[in-house]
């Protein structure tokens, strides 16, 4: 029995909400427990499929979901400059091909899980199948609602090719940075140790100009929002050896208990490190950006 469309928008649209509050709250991924728990209504509806990269609901009819794990983006996130993501769909004809194309004729909003370890995902919502391609038996997922309204997806005119990197680099690939690097710092801050993640950011170490790919984790640091405005700001600066230091101006100011506590007394600190030194920030990254603080 399929559900009522009204009610399956209903759901589509509460599970948005359901992530929305979860990433309010601080939340930078996704656990497959947590989704395959997503209750609507006192109803349980899993959000992801057991072994497959697709959740059709037998009681829907177009897709709810799809997921690419982790063993996939280990280097990269798999997203193009232009901000879509290639799922290649059954080789054999059925259900899941028929929900999938459903989606993308009816332009159903669905939600995009990417795997950022194992078990884990960061999520794009509403996303959007923009092309089918059935000779290629792949299709084309916009991560982000604008980029749907290209005319042509696939071949996008230069105007919008410059709007969909930039919103690549300035958007997408933050979900992916934001739980590698909070991860990789047990999500704390690495000045202050601050642990609540809704207070906390992954700040580049140097603006991210590059064009291809998620930032590099070496290239991060978990920081919460005053120390990475300060540190954007050249307030505050860390050594090539990881040590905290305060803007000799600002060292000699005279306020109350945030430059005290929060900046003054952060000069010297020893800056807390990743668990692994494989992420370690990158001293010759450090080093080029003290060097504009020391400037
Ligand atoms: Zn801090």
């Amino acid at each position: 029995m399929i559900r009522p469309h009204a009610e399956q928008d209903a759901i589509r649209d509460d599970v948005f909400r359901w992530l929305d509050l979860r990433r309010n709250a601080g939340a930078y991924e996704y656990s497959r427990d947590e989704l395959v728990n997503y209750m609507f209504n006192g109803e349980r509806i899993p959000l992801l499929d057991t072994g497959r990269g697709i959740r059709n609901p037998v009681d829907f009819d177009s897709t709810l979901t799809i997921m690419t794990s982790s063993k996939k983006t280990a280097y990269s996130d798999g997203i193009s400059p232009e901000g879509l993501v290639t799922y290649s769909y059954q080789s054999r004809e059925g259900g899941d091909n028929v929900k999938l194309r459903r989606a993308f004729e009816r332009a159903d909003p669905l939600v995009y899980f990417l795997g950022v370890r194992p078990s884990y995902f960061v999520a794009f919502y509403p996303a959007y199948i923009v092309h089918d391609d059935p000779v290629r038996r792949t299709v084309s997922i916009a991560l982000d609602e604008t980029l749907r309204h290209f005319d042509d997806p696939l071949n996008l005119k230069e105007y919008e090719r410059r709007y969909a990197e930039r919103l690549v680099r300035t958007r997408l690939h933050q979900p992916m940075f934001r739980a590698r690097v909070l991860r990789a710092y047990n999500t704390a801050c690495a000045i202050c140790n601050l642990k609540h993640a809704e207070l906390l950011d992954a700040a580049h170490i140097i603006a991210d100009s590059q064009t291809g790919g998620v930032a590099e984790v070496t290239n991060g640091l978990a920081l919460c929002k005053i120390h990475h405005a300060s540190y954007d700001q050249n307030l505050l600066g860390i050594t090539p050896d990881y040590e905290v230091r305060i803007d000799r101006d600002l060292l000699e100011e005279v306020d109350g208990p945030m430059l005290r506590h929060g900046l003054q007394d952060m000069h010297g600190r020893p800056l807390t490190l990743p668990q692994r030194t494989a992420d370690y920030p990158s001293r010759q990254k450090l080093a080029e950006k003290y060097a504009l603080f020391a400037a």
